[in-house]
């Protein structure tokens, strides 16, 4: 741990965790776990505890004004963070520096671009009631949210938003196709999945699917996708409908 970590060329994250340990996790398996093994994206968790005070190596203390639980000293965060960004771009474009938090702005498809086409990230995870926020707002840390509701660490909202970003990076996933016309993408939530057998369980796979008439699959897809998006996610909806210059009271045939 003394020895900085040389940058090399490929997409890093740096997560700093009281549970180094909890790291690849599932992104070593599958496609990103392929990817990681390549060398296409690295990863370097940083144990908080490492820097800890005494021979406990305390990391935390009770929230000033009182109340339940313990918050991380931004001594101690300071330190972790000062360690993580040896060696990286100061412009926080280039390399985001992320405080997952509850609190921070939600997550979404056009966050995993952004931060897939930075040269990497460094990742806080938050434990018990939180971290200081002296140190938050000292090293322009962002807040990033995974959604509301409330996790007991950042350690899965940040492979959550790991995976989300590195499968967006070429290479990673080996077939770019599939990132383009999957969900949010478009601004639109995907058309159904179907697959073999045919029948099952009395159901039938669409039969325009079966058709190998290109175009009409296409239409059915994209009519698909705008029902599914107008019935379950209406704020999605309006807004492609902002952009496309639709209608969002009009239904098209199927
Ligand atoms: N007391 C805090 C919650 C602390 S939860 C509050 O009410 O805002 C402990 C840690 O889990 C946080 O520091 C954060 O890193 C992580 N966490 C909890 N919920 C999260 C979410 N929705 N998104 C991202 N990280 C979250």
């Amino acid at each position: 741990m003394d020895e900085t970590p040389r940058l090399k060329n490929a997409w890093c994250a740096r997560v700093i965790t009281l549970f180094p340990e909890a790291f690849p996790g599932l992104l070593g398996e599958s496609l990103t776990g392929k990817a990681l093994k390549e060398g296409i994206w690295a990863l370097e968790p940083i144990d908080l505890r490492i820097f800890g005070e005494g021979k406990h190596r305390n990391v935390d203390d009770t929230p000033a004004g009182g109340g339940a639980g313990m918050v991380l000293r931004p001594d101690i965060v300071d330190a972790a963070l000062n360690f993580a960004a040896r060696g990286t771009p100061t412009d926080r474009d280039e390399w985001p520096v992320v405080y997952l938090s509850p609190r921070g702005r939600p997550f979404d498809q056009a966050m995993a671009r952004r931060f897939s086409r930075a040269r990497g990230l460094t990742l806080l995870c938050g434990r018990f009631e939180g971290v200081d926020q002296r140190v938050l707002d000292h090293h322009h840390v962002e807040e990033v949210s995974l959604g509301d509701f409330v996790l007991t660490g950042g350690e899965i909202a940040a492979q959550a938003l790991i995976d989300a970003s590195i499968r967006l990076i070429p290479r990673v996933l080996g077939n770019q196709a599939s990132t383009e016309e999957e969900s949010f993408s478009d601004g639109l939530l995907e058309h159904p999945q179907y697959t073999k057998p045919a029948t099952w369980a009395d159901r039938d796979i669409p039969e325009v699917l079966l058709s190998g008439h290109h175009a009409k699959i296409s239409s059915w897809r994209q009519a698909m996708a705008e029902r599914l998006t107008k019935e379950r996610r209406p704020d999605l909806w309006r807004a492609y409908c902002e952009t496309h210059g639709r209608d969002p009271e009009e239904d098209r045939e199927l």
